[in-house]
Protein backbone atom coordinates (compact mmCIF):
# COMPACT_ATOMS: atom_id res chain seq x y z
CA UNK A 1 0.00 0.00 0.00
CA UNK A 2 1.27 3.46 -0.87
CA UNK A 3 2.25 5.98 1.91
CA UNK A 4 -0.71 7.68 3.41
CA UNK A 5 -3.26 5.57 1.50
CA UNK A 6 -6.31 5.91 3.23
CA UNK A 7 -8.39 2.68 3.72
CA UNK A 8 -10.90 1.38 1.20
CA UNK A 9 -14.28 2.75 2.54
CA UNK A 10 -16.22 2.49 -0.91
CA UNK A 11 -17.51 -0.95 -2.57
CA UNK A 12 -18.73 -1.68 -5.82
CA UNK A 13 -20.49 -5.11 -6.28
CA UNK A 14 -21.16 -5.93 -9.44
CA UNK A 15 -24.65 -8.62 -10.47
CA UNK A 16 -24.54 -9.16 -13.97
CA UNK A 17 -27.54 -10.82 -14.70
CA UNK A 18 -30.20 -9.36 -16.55
CA UNK A 19 -33.88 -10.90 -18.04
CA UNK A 20 -32.38 -9.64 -21.73
CA UNK A 21 -29.72 -8.03 -23.69
CA UNK A 22 -31.08 -4.56 -24.53
CA UNK A 23 -29.79 -3.32 -28.11
CA UNK A 24 -27.43 -0.82 -26.86
CA UNK A 25 -25.83 -2.61 -23.69
CA UNK A 26 -22.09 -3.13 -23.77
CA UNK A 27 -21.72 -4.21 -20.18
CA UNK A 28 -20.52 -7.18 -18.47
CA UNK A 29 -24.00 -8.83 -18.45
CA UNK A 30 -25.24 -11.97 -18.63
CA UNK A 31 -28.98 -13.27 -19.72
CA UNK A 32 -30.21 -15.59 -17.43
CA UNK A 33 -33.79 -14.87 -15.88
CA UNK A 34 -33.57 -17.33 -12.91
CA UNK A 35 -30.11 -16.41 -11.62
CA UNK A 36 -27.80 -18.51 -9.48
CA UNK A 37 -28.16 -16.49 -6.20
CA UNK A 38 -26.42 -18.92 -4.02
CA UNK A 39 -23.16 -19.23 -6.01
CA UNK A 40 -23.24 -15.22 -7.12
CA UNK A 41 -23.02 -14.89 -3.25
CA UNK A 42 -20.42 -17.24 -2.37
CA UNK A 43 -17.99 -15.85 -5.66
CA UNK A 44 -18.37 -12.30 -4.20
CA UNK A 45 -17.50 -13.82 -0.41
CA UNK A 46 -14.76 -15.44 -1.70
CA UNK A 47 -12.98 -13.11 -3.55
CA UNK A 48 -13.47 -10.61 -0.48
CA UNK A 49 -11.81 -13.60 1.51
CA UNK A 50 -8.66 -13.82 -0.58
CA UNK A 51 -8.09 -9.94 -0.70
CA UNK A 52 -8.41 -9.76 2.81
CA UNK A 53 -6.07 -12.55 3.25
CA UNK A 54 -3.32 -10.77 0.71
CA UNK A 55 -3.67 -8.09 2.66
CA UNK A 56 -3.45 -6.18 -1.24
CA UNK A 57 -6.58 -3.94 0.00
CA UNK A 58 -6.46 -2.14 3.57
CA UNK A 59 -10.26 -2.36 4.08
CA UNK A 60 -11.69 0.09 6.28
CA UNK A 61 -13.68 -1.35 9.19
CA UNK A 62 -16.69 0.05 8.19
CA UNK A 63 -17.73 1.21 4.59
CA UNK A 64 -19.21 4.40 3.87
CA UNK A 65 -20.53 3.26 0.82
CA UNK A 66 -21.46 0.31 -1.16
CA UNK A 67 -22.91 0.20 -4.76
CA UNK A 68 -24.79 -2.97 -6.10
CA UNK A 69 -24.81 -2.77 -9.53
CA UNK A 70 -25.57 -4.42 -12.91
CA UNK A 71 -26.84 -5.60 -14.66
CA UNK A 72 -29.90 -6.02 -12.87
CA UNK A 73 -29.29 -6.62 -9.23
CA UNK A 74 -33.03 -6.50 -8.42
CA UNK A 75 -33.39 -10.38 -10.72
CA UNK A 76 -31.55 -11.90 -7.87
CA UNK A 77 -33.46 -13.93 -5.17
CA UNK A 78 -35.66 -11.28 -2.55
CA UNK A 79 -33.30 -12.43 0.08
CA UNK A 80 -29.92 -11.73 -2.33
CA UNK A 81 -29.14 -8.66 -0.29
CA UNK A 82 -29.46 -9.96 3.41
CA UNK A 83 -26.94 -12.58 2.07
CA UNK A 84 -24.54 -9.95 0.89
CA UNK A 85 -24.85 -8.04 4.09
CA UNK A 86 -23.91 -11.24 5.77
CA UNK A 87 -21.19 -12.53 3.32
CA UNK A 88 -19.39 -8.78 3.44
CA UNK A 89 -19.92 -8.88 7.52
CA UNK A 90 -22.15 -7.13 9.47
CA UNK A 91 -19.91 -4.73 10.99
CA UNK A 92 -18.58 -3.52 7.85
CA UNK A 93 -22.20 -3.12 6.70
CA UNK A 94 -23.57 -0.95 9.99
CA UNK A 95 -21.66 2.29 9.93
CA UNK A 96 -24.78 4.81 10.80
CA UNK A 97 -23.79 6.79 8.02
CA UNK A 98 -23.65 3.73 5.24
CA UNK A 99 -25.15 4.69 1.97
CA UNK A 100 -26.24 1.54 0.20
CA UNK A 101 -27.54 1.86 -2.91
CA UNK A 102 -28.99 -1.28 -4.97
CA UNK A 103 -29.48 -0.98 -8.68
CA UNK A 104 -32.79 -2.49 -9.99
CA UNK A 105 -35.51 -2.63 -12.86
CA UNK A 106 -38.88 -1.96 -12.38
CA UNK A 107 -40.15 -5.14 -13.87
CA UNK A 108 -38.28 -7.51 -11.16
CA UNK A 109 -38.93 -4.74 -8.34
CA UNK A 110 -41.21 -6.85 -6.67
CA UNK A 111 -42.63 -5.46 -3.52
CA UNK A 112 -41.25 -8.39 -1.27
CA UNK A 113 -38.15 -7.49 -3.45
CA UNK A 114 -38.49 -3.76 -1.72
CA UNK A 115 -39.01 -4.92 1.51
CA UNK A 116 -36.60 -7.27 1.93
CA UNK A 117 -33.63 -4.70 0.60
CA UNK A 118 -35.20 -2.10 3.05
CA UNK A 119 -34.73 -5.03 5.96
CA UNK A 120 -31.05 -6.04 4.62
CA UNK A 121 -30.14 -2.26 4.81
CA UNK A 122 -30.65 -1.03 1.45
CA UNK A 123 -31.40 2.74 1.86
CA UNK A 124 -30.99 4.22 -1.73
CA UNK A 125 -32.46 2.48 -4.68
CA UNK A 126 -31.21 3.45 -8.60
CA UNK A 127 -33.93 2.44 -11.18
CA UNK A 128 -33.01 1.38 -14.27
CA UNK A 129 -36.40 3.20 -16.03
CA UNK A 130 -34.54 5.09 -19.40
CA UNK A 131 -37.64 6.00 -20.60
CA UNK A 132 -41.57 5.71 -20.77
CA UNK A 133 -42.81 6.11 -24.43
CA UNK A 134 -43.93 2.52 -25.05
CA UNK A 135 -42.34 2.67 -28.49
CA UNK A 136 -38.86 3.81 -27.36
CA UNK A 137 -39.16 1.14 -24.57
CA UNK A 138 -39.69 -1.75 -26.91
CA UNK A 139 -37.44 -0.40 -29.24
CA UNK A 140 -34.17 -0.65 -26.82
CA UNK A 141 -35.50 -3.87 -25.84
CA UNK A 142 -36.52 -2.83 -22.46
CA UNK A 143 -39.28 -5.25 -20.34
CA UNK A 144 -41.10 -2.74 -18.28
CA UNK A 145 -44.25 -0.44 -19.12
CA UNK A 146 -44.57 3.40 -17.85
CA UNK A 147 -46.84 1.55 -15.25
CA UNK A 148 -44.22 -0.80 -14.20
CA UNK A 149 -42.10 2.41 -13.44
CA UNK A 150 -44.50 4.30 -11.37
CA UNK A 151 -45.30 0.99 -9.66
CA UNK A 152 -41.69 0.53 -8.84
CA UNK A 153 -41.23 3.98 -7.17
CA UNK A 154 -43.97 3.54 -4.89
CA UNK A 155 -42.96 -0.36 -3.96
CA UNK A 156 -39.69 1.22 -3.17
CA UNK A 157 -41.28 4.16 -1.23
CA UNK A 158 -43.64 1.78 0.49
CA UNK A 159 -40.46 -0.16 1.79
CA UNK A 160 -39.33 3.02 3.50
CA UNK A 161 -36.64 3.88 0.55
CA UNK A 162 -37.40 7.06 -0.51
CA UNK A 163 -33.90 8.05 -1.39
CA UNK A 164 -34.36 6.92 -5.31
CA UNK A 165 -32.37 8.02 -8.74
CA UNK A 166 -34.19 6.96 -12.05
CA UNK A 167 -32.09 6.70 -15.60
CA UNK A 168 -33.41 8.37 -18.50
CA UNK A 169 -31.93 8.11 -22.06
CA UNK A 170 -32.03 10.62 -24.63
CA UNK A 171 -30.34 10.81 -28.23
CA UNK A 172 -32.19 7.90 -29.29
CA UNK A 173 -32.09 7.07 -33.54
CA UNK A 174 -33.98 9.18 -35.71
CA UNK A 175 -37.28 7.21 -36.46
CA UNK A 176 -37.40 5.62 -32.77
CA UNK A 177 -40.74 7.60 -31.64
CA UNK A 178 -41.10 9.19 -28.80
CA UNK A 179 -41.63 13.23 -27.67
CA UNK A 180 -38.39 14.12 -25.74
CA UNK A 181 -40.37 16.77 -23.45
CA UNK A 182 -42.95 14.16 -23.01
CA UNK A 183 -39.72 11.85 -21.05
CA UNK A 184 -38.98 14.49 -19.55
CA UNK A 185 -42.53 15.62 -17.66
CA UNK A 186 -42.83 12.04 -16.86
CA UNK A 187 -39.83 11.68 -15.25
CA UNK A 188 -40.18 14.59 -13.00
CA UNK A 189 -43.73 13.57 -11.95
CA UNK A 190 -41.84 11.07 -10.50
CA UNK A 191 -40.85 13.15 -7.96
CA UNK A 192 -37.48 11.42 -7.22
CA UNK A 193 -34.60 12.99 -5.13
CA UNK A 194 -31.90 12.11 -7.81
CA UNK A 195 -32.24 11.67 -11.71
CA UNK A 196 -29.20 10.41 -13.96
CA UNK A 197 -29.63 11.85 -17.70
CA UNK A 198 -27.55 9.66 -20.32
CA UNK A 199 -26.76 9.84 -23.57
CA UNK A 200 -27.19 6.46 -26.12
CA UNK A 201 -23.82 6.06 -27.68
CA UNK A 202 -23.49 2.89 -30.43
CA UNK A 203 -21.00 0.83 -28.95
CA UNK A 204 -19.56 -1.69 -31.14
CA UNK A 205 -20.65 -5.18 -30.74
CA UNK A 206 -24.01 -4.44 -29.58
CA UNK A 207 -26.69 -4.71 -32.33
CA UNK A 208 -27.26 -1.27 -31.88
CA UNK A 209 -23.51 -0.70 -33.42
CA UNK A 210 -24.43 -3.10 -35.93
CA UNK A 211 -27.68 -1.48 -37.16
CA UNK A 212 -25.54 2.03 -37.42
CA UNK A 213 -23.17 0.39 -39.31
CA UNK A 214 -25.37 -1.37 -41.79
CA UNK A 215 -27.36 1.67 -42.09
CA UNK A 216 -30.69 0.15 -40.04
CA UNK A 217 -30.43 2.91 -37.10
CA UNK A 218 -29.20 6.69 -37.58
CA UNK A 219 -27.74 8.19 -34.38
CA UNK A 220 -29.20 11.89 -33.93
CA UNK A 221 -27.54 14.81 -35.46
CA UNK A 222 -24.87 17.16 -33.26
CA UNK A 223 -28.03 19.42 -32.35
CA UNK A 224 -30.95 17.20 -31.99
CA UNK A 225 -28.15 15.54 -28.91
CA UNK A 226 -27.64 18.94 -27.95
CA UNK A 227 -31.02 20.02 -28.11
CA UNK A 228 -32.33 17.14 -25.89
CA UNK A 229 -29.95 17.51 -23.63
CA UNK A 230 -29.74 20.92 -22.77
CA UNK A 231 -33.56 21.14 -22.69
CA UNK A 232 -33.78 18.21 -19.59
CA UNK A 233 -30.95 19.91 -17.77
CA UNK A 234 -32.89 23.46 -17.78
CA UNK A 235 -35.93 21.94 -16.61
CA UNK A 236 -34.35 19.53 -13.64
CA UNK A 237 -32.58 22.90 -12.45
CA UNK A 238 -35.92 24.95 -12.65
CA UNK A 239 -37.16 22.25 -10.96
CA UNK A 240 -35.26 22.47 -8.08
CA UNK A 241 -32.37 19.42 -8.78
CA UNK A 242 -28.64 20.66 -8.71
CA UNK A 243 -27.09 19.62 -11.49
CA UNK A 244 -24.15 18.12 -10.16
CA UNK A 245 -21.86 16.10 -12.80
CA UNK A 246 -22.10 15.84 -16.37
CA UNK A 247 -25.19 13.29 -16.26
CA UNK A 248 -26.24 13.61 -12.81
CA UNK A 249 -29.26 15.45 -11.29
CA UNK A 250 -30.01 15.67 -7.10
CA UNK A 251 -32.08 18.04 -4.87
CA UNK A 252 -29.55 19.34 -2.07
CA UNK A 253 -28.38 16.23 -0.18
CA UNK A 254 -29.56 13.36 -2.25
CA UNK A 255 -26.25 13.40 -4.44
CA UNK A 256 -24.59 9.80 -4.96
CA UNK A 257 -22.26 9.60 -2.49
CA UNK A 258 -20.58 6.45 -3.74
CA UNK A 259 -20.09 8.31 -7.65
CA UNK A 260 -18.46 11.59 -5.99
CA UNK A 261 -16.39 9.47 -3.56
CA UNK A 262 -14.69 7.54 -6.69
CA UNK A 263 -14.91 10.74 -8.67
CA UNK A 264 -12.76 12.82 -6.39
CA UNK A 265 -10.26 9.94 -6.48
CA UNK A 266 -10.84 8.29 -3.28
CA UNK A 267 -10.03 4.25 -3.63
CA UNK A 268 -12.44 2.12 -4.09
CA UNK A 269 -12.62 -2.03 -4.34
CA UNK A 270 -15.00 -3.57 -7.12
CA UNK A 271 -16.09 -7.43 -6.49
CA UNK A 272 -17.93 -9.54 -9.33
CA UNK A 273 -16.78 -10.26 -12.71
CA UNK A 274 -15.80 -6.86 -14.65
CA UNK A 275 -15.94 -4.88 -11.26
CA UNK A 276 -12.72 -2.55 -11.39
CA UNK A 277 -10.96 -1.34 -8.86
CA UNK A 278 -8.33 1.89 -7.22
CA UNK A 279 -5.99 1.56 -4.76
CA UNK A 280 -2.69 2.37 -3.30
CA UNK A 281 -1.96 4.44 -6.77
CA UNK A 282 -2.98 0.66 -8.76
CA UNK A 283 -5.94 0.16 -10.49
CA UNK A 284 -7.49 -3.85 -11.65
CA UNK A 285 -9.99 -5.16 -13.13
CA UNK A 286 -11.25 -8.76 -13.16
CA UNK A 287 -12.18 -10.63 -15.91
CA UNK A 288 -15.59 -9.72 -17.68
CA UNK A 289 -17.12 -12.96 -18.58
CA UNK A 290 -19.29 -14.15 -15.66
CA UNK A 291 -18.93 -18.12 -16.16
CA UNK A 292 -14.93 -17.55 -16.01
CA UNK A 293 -15.23 -14.97 -13.19
CA UNK A 294 -16.97 -17.53 -11.04
CA UNK A 295 -14.75 -20.40 -11.83
CA UNK A 296 -11.54 -18.67 -11.38
CA UNK A 297 -12.59 -17.31 -7.88
CA UNK A 298 -14.09 -20.93 -7.19
CA UNK A 299 -10.24 -22.48 -8.29
CA UNK A 300 -8.22 -19.83 -7.00
CA UNK A 301 -10.36 -17.12 -5.20
CA UNK A 302 -9.01 -14.43 -7.91
CA UNK A 303 -10.22 -13.53 -11.07
CA UNK A 304 -8.13 -10.35 -12.30
CA UNK A 305 -7.73 -10.03 -15.67
CA UNK A 306 -5.06 -6.74 -15.75
CA UNK A 307 -4.07 -4.19 -13.47
CA UNK A 308 -1.89 -0.98 -14.32
CA UNK A 309 -0.03 1.82 -11.84
CA UNK A 310 -1.02 5.17 -14.15
CA UNK A 311 2.16 7.44 -15.59
CA UNK A 312 2.14 10.74 -15.09
CA UNK A 313 0.59 12.13 -18.31
CA UNK A 314 -2.59 9.52 -17.48
CA UNK A 315 -2.41 10.99 -13.90
CA UNK A 316 -2.84 14.58 -15.28
CA UNK A 317 -5.56 13.61 -18.34
CA UNK A 318 -7.19 12.05 -15.25
CA UNK A 319 -7.49 14.73 -12.82
CA UNK A 320 -8.56 17.14 -15.52
CA UNK A 321 -11.42 14.67 -16.17
CA UNK A 322 -12.34 13.78 -13.17
CA UNK A 323 -12.34 17.43 -12.12
CA UNK A 324 -14.32 19.14 -14.93
CA UNK A 325 -17.02 16.38 -15.27
CA UNK A 326 -18.10 17.70 -11.46
CA UNK A 327 -19.64 21.12 -10.50
CA UNK A 328 -16.84 20.81 -7.78
CA UNK A 329 -15.21 22.14 -10.67
CA UNK A 330 -10.97 21.58 -11.10
CA UNK A 331 -8.71 23.69 -9.20
CA UNK A 332 -6.40 25.71 -11.68
CA UNK A 333 -3.53 25.63 -9.22
CA UNK A 334 -0.48 24.16 -11.42
CA UNK A 335 -2.47 24.16 -14.51
CA UNK A 336 0.60 26.32 -15.92
CA UNK A 337 0.03 29.29 -17.57
CA UNK A 338 -0.53 28.38 -20.99
CA UNK A 339 -4.00 27.15 -19.70
CA UNK A 340 -5.16 30.82 -18.67
CA UNK A 341 -5.60 31.85 -22.31
CA UNK A 342 -8.05 28.24 -22.54
CA UNK A 343 -9.66 28.83 -19.63
CA UNK A 344 -10.28 32.41 -20.59
CA UNK A 345 -11.88 31.38 -23.73
CA UNK A 346 -14.13 28.68 -22.55
CA UNK A 347 -15.74 31.37 -20.25
CA UNK A 348 -16.05 33.94 -23.42
CA UNK A 349 -17.82 30.89 -25.19
CA UNK A 350 -20.32 29.97 -22.20
CA UNK A 351 -18.51 26.72 -21.46
CA UNK A 352 -16.79 27.59 -18.44
CA UNK A 353 -17.36 29.74 -15.21
CA UNK A 354 -14.31 30.44 -13.33
CA UNK A 355 -14.02 31.70 -9.49
CA UNK A 356 -10.60 32.84 -7.54
CA UNK A 357 -8.94 29.21 -7.64
CA UNK A 358 -11.24 26.78 -9.88
CA UNK A 359 -13.17 26.39 -13.12
CA UNK A 360 -16.20 24.36 -13.36
CA UNK A 361 -18.39 23.47 -16.78
CA UNK A 362 -21.62 24.79 -17.53
CA UNK A 363 -24.05 22.82 -19.24
CA UNK A 364 -23.06 23.81 -22.39
CA UNK A 365 -19.47 22.98 -21.55
CA UNK A 366 -19.97 18.99 -20.45
CA UNK A 367 -21.80 18.85 -23.62
CA UNK A 368 -18.09 18.91 -25.15
CA UNK A 369 -16.40 17.89 -21.81
CA UNK A 370 -13.83 15.31 -23.95
CA UNK A 371 -13.05 17.83 -26.25
CA UNK A 372 -12.36 20.12 -23.48
CA UNK A 373 -10.55 17.91 -21.47
CA UNK A 374 -7.93 16.95 -24.54
CA UNK A 375 -7.58 21.00 -25.41
CA UNK A 376 -6.76 21.25 -21.51
CA UNK A 377 -4.21 18.20 -21.02
S1 LIG B 1 -30.92 -3.87 -18.15
FE1 LIG B 1 -29.05 -2.58 -18.08
S2 LIG B 1 -27.35 -4.01 -17.76
FE2 LIG B 1 -29.14 -5.23 -18.40
S3 LIG B 1 -28.93 -5.46 -20.61
FE3 LIG B 1 -30.21 -3.64 -20.26
S4 LIG B 1 -28.77 -1.89 -20.19
FE4 LIG B 1 -27.55 -3.80 -19.96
Amino acid sequence: MARGEVDVANLYVHAPFCARRCCYCDFAVEVDRSPPTARWLAAIGRELDTIRASGQAALASAYDTVYVGGGTPSLLRPDAMRGLRATIGDSRMGGADLEWTAEANPESLSAETASEWAAAGVNRISLGVQGFDPDALAWMGRLHSREDACAAVEQARAAGISNLSVDLMFGLPDGVRHRWSDEVRRVLELDVPHISLYGLTAEAGTPLGKWVKTGRARMPTGSRYREEYLFAAEAFVAASYDHYEVSNFARPGFESRHNLACWRGAPYLGLGNGAHSYHGGRRWWNVSDWAAYAAQVEERGRAVAGEEVPIATQRRLERLWLGLRTAEGLATEGLGPAAEATLERWAAAGWAERSAYRVRLTAQGWLILDELVLELA
